[in-house]
């Protein structure tokens, strides 16, 4: 089981989507330049339990369309399990992982993946430089430039 800072709805980091987002605490790729070292302690943050996730797909139910994990996949079976939860209630799901791939047990649970760490020097999703990808799993198109600006 993994730990999670308080969920938050999130409008632009799935396209075409209203999502609740779970940061994951316990990153172990420590980027330079992270933005969220306060979230490498595993133990900071709340226990995401079943009965927790539930109850907050249930309360955001008439707002969000997906559910979007930023980390968790080094508790990859508990995050395919929650994963799986959310596929049931009929969300989309997506995760934002430092990674450059993740198994195809994750994926088989996936609407979409971002992968990729973040490198100051190359920007995140809005940068044409960057060296992250935003997926879509069925299709496998690279969807970043709806992340562009201008
Ligand atoms: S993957 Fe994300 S959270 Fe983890 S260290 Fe890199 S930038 Fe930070």
């Amino acid at each position: 089981m993994f730990n999670v800072l308080e969920p938050q709805v999130c409008f632009q980091e799935v396209p075409g989507h209203i999502a609740l987002g779970f940061v994951c605490t316990g990153c172990p790729l420590r980027c330079p330049g992270c933005h969220s070292v306060d979230t490498w302690d595993p133990k900071h943050g709340e226990r995401l339990t079943s009965q927790r996730f539930l109850g907050l797909l249930e309360r955001y139910k008439h707002l969000m369309t997906c559910v979007v994990f930023f980390g968790g996949e080094w508790q990859e079976g508990d995050l395919v399990y929650f994963l799986k939860l959310a596929t049931q209630q009929g969300l989309a799901t997506c995760l934002y992982t430092g990674l450059e791939d993740v198994s195809e047990q994750l994926k088989a649970q996936l609407t979409y993946v971002k992968t990729g760490r973040y490198v100051a020097e190359l920007g995140g999703l809005a940068s044409h430089l960057t060296n992250q990808r935003f997926i879509e799993i069925a299709s496998g198109k690279v969807l970043n430039s709806l992340f562009l600006k201008g």
